[in-house]
């Protein structure tokens, strides 16, 4: 398997899509290599696509502010999107262009291989579990993907449209990454690590 910078090199150039004739760079996806936890949105907005970093915008100070609550570093996680170009206005990505940006993710989850997958709001988790659910019925929830462990919730840009910090639907989220820590510190660990315990 190639590593993550290589990865990130080839994707760099990619046009296997549309997508690549508008957007200023592709976002590739941010943090630890080998991260345990992985975040996964939608596909890169406005900041993003200036920056060449996801969440970057005000939902990225969201997401860094409840990381920081549960005392999980940024710089520990992965936090990456469906797809690693901004679409015009930021519509929905169409279907093709999913199909053509999906070996990216596949290949970057191999490479990281997170334990606890988190996707933000209806569209990545409906995209990830392959499922057409509403986020709110199942945000907070553990489902088994591919070895690893998904939990959906709130994507923070709905949540700051939706209220902000004093709504119903930011207890949830806060009580989702409650979650997601428990989820994190319960990790099976790797063998070298268990017997370093005795
Ligand atoms: N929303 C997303 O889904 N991804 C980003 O990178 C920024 C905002």
């Amino acid at each position: 398997m190639r590593t993550l910078e290589e990865a990130a090199l080839d994707a760099s150039t990619c046009t296997k899509c549309r997508l690549a004739e508008g957007r200023t760079q592709v976002v590739y996806g941010v943090g630890d290599p080998n991260a345990d936890l992985m975040f996964i949105g939608e596909a890169p907005g406005f900041h993003e696509d200036k920056q060449g970093e996801p969440f970057v915008g005000a939902a990225g100070q969201l997401l860094n502010q409840l990381l920081s609550e549960v005392e999980v570093p940024r710089e520990a996680v992965y936090i990456n999107n469906v797809i690693l170009c901004r679409p015009p206005g930021n519509r929905d990505p169409f279907p093709d262009e999913l199909e053509a940006c999906q070996p990216w993710l596949d290949e970057r989850v191999a490479i990281i291989d997170p334990a606890v997958v988190v996707t933000l709001g209806n569209w990545a988790t409906r995209y990830i579990l392959g499922r057409q659910i509403s986020i709110s019925r199942v945000r907070g929830q553990r489902f088994p993907w591919n070895g690893r462990t998904v939990i959906p919730t709130f994507h923070p840009a709905a949540v700051l449209h939706g209220g902000g910090q004093a709504s119903s639907q930011m207890v949830a989220l806060r009580a989702d990454f409650q979650e997601i820590r428990s989820a994190l510190a319960e990790r099976p660990q790797p063998a070298e690590q268990q017997l370093g315990l005795f």
